[in-house]
């Protein structure tokens, strides 16, 4: 077997730590099977020197930045050799030039393009464990380039998929994807299975535990994941296509607090505006989430619409500019805002989840500020306040004990 296994940053935390993850891949390899390793930084090593950055030069170029947080990388897949190394197994490590991975151009948010299998093969065959840096990749200018917050999953499901792996095994330091958070709610339960679709709902909206392109390209190449913990023997949580087991009508329920609402007030009521506000946030690439507009009066209407919170200074300024030209009276906006979802493949064919949660939000004295739906998902903007007092009460409902 060809097995990829995936280890965050605090799984390889410290020295004991690195020590526990290379005794876990080489039980694999002593099984005869082939193994290859993808780590993240230690611990909290991206934040520090993104700190150490921004406190040089807070305009830093993108580029120096993706070349400065490839060395987090780096730095582990090093020790890891080493630690491989002193318990008397051959290991290599590998960064994204030395594998080749292939990116776009776009630094600090670079997508795969494709992934050299060769080099890896080659140390495979000579029954090395391969250890390759998460998180970065090479451009077309041969530069690092990183994929985002939490992009090593990503890495993981890209080799996972290029090397045609029979299993990819993502460590972390939870036993798997629970119902919602557990330190929020306590009697939150750990699921056994989970559909890519409902993963994906989840991991965009905030559940940390998997990078949600990690997710889109495990269902685009029929990965099968696991995730589980680095620290125990548990089983963890498998997320795969169908999930046979009888479905819940719920399986998770997640909040995200990284969100704000802006309003643009008192716009022509006419055709072609909408499209002039949300093509501005584009041409930006201000994603833009719930979005809504208010019935027109007196030749006037309102679209209210939630970013990122990290995107809200930008999205104003962008918005203040051309005030203008999209005919706008005034901007609004409120990050003291938060969302909190259910999700579930379950509710395509039951009718009664979203006045279930309208329901549980009334009771617990919720007030809701915007609604939007998909498929599989119901989700809700309230007061940041609230989104505990939410969380378990939404939990509670769907998810008996
Ligand atoms: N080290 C990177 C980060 O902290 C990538 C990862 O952990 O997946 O975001
Ligand atoms: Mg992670």
């Amino acid at each position: 077997m060809l097995i990829v296994k995936k280890f965050g940053g605090s799984s390889v935390a410290d020295k004991e730590r690195i020590m526990n993850v290379a005794r876990r891949c080489i039980e694999d390899y002593n099984k005869g099977h082939d193994v290859v390793v993808v780590l993240s930084a230690m611990g909290k090593t991206t934040d520090r020197l993104l700190e150490m950055a921004a406190d040089i030069n807070p305009d830093a170029k993108k580029r120096e930045i993706d070349m400065l947080l490839a060395t987090g990388e780096q730095t582990s897949v090093a020790l890891m050799a080493m630690a491989m190394g002193s318990m008397g197994v051959s290991a290599i490590s590998l960064n994204a030039f030395q594998v080749v991975m292939h990116t776009t151009s776009e630094y600090s948010n670079a997508k795969f393009k494709r992934i050299d299998t060769e080099r890896i093969r080659h140390e495979l065959d000579s029954r090395k464990i391969v250890i390759v840096t998460g998180f970065q990749g090479i451009n077309k200018y041969d530069d690092l380039t990183t994929l985002g917050r939490g992009g090593s999953d990503t890495t993981a499901v890209a080799l996972a998929a290029a090397l045609h792996a029979d299993a990819c095994e993502i460590y972390t330091d939870v036993e798997g994807v629970y119902t919602a958070d557990p330190r929020v709610v306590p009697n939150a339960k750990k699921m056994k299975e989970i559909t890519y679709d409902e993963m994906l709902e989840l991991a965009t909206l905030g559940a940390k535990v998997l990078h949600n392109r990690s997710v889109e390209m495990a269902k685009k190449y029929g990965v099968q994941l696991v995730v589980r913990s680095s620290l125990t023997e548990a089983e963890g949580t498998v997320v795969k296509e169908v999930v046979k087991m009888e479905q819940m009508l719920i399986s998770g329920v997640a909040a995200d607090r990284n969100t704000a609402r802006i309003a643009v007030i008192g716009l022509k009521d006419e055709p072609g505006i909408a499209f002039k506000v949300f093509n501005l946030m584009a041409a930006h690439k201000i994603s833009v989430d719930v979005i809504l507009q208010s019935i027109g009066r007196d030749g006037t209407k309102d679209i209210s619409f939630t970013v990122a919170k990290t995107d809200m200074k930008d999205a104003l300024a962008v918005l203040e500019e051309n005030k203008d030209r999209i005919t706008a009276q005034r901007i609004e906006s409120d990050d003291k805002v938060a969302k909190v979802s259910v999700v579930g493949a379950g509710m395509q064919t039951n009718t009664g989840v979203a006045s279930g949660m309208f329901e549980a939000l009334y009771n617990v004295g919720v007030n809701i500020r915007m609604i939007s739906t998909s498929d599989i998902r119901i989700t809700v903007l309230i007061d940041e306040e609230d989104v505990d007092k939410a969380t378990r009460a939404v939990h509670d409902k769907f998810i008996p004990d």
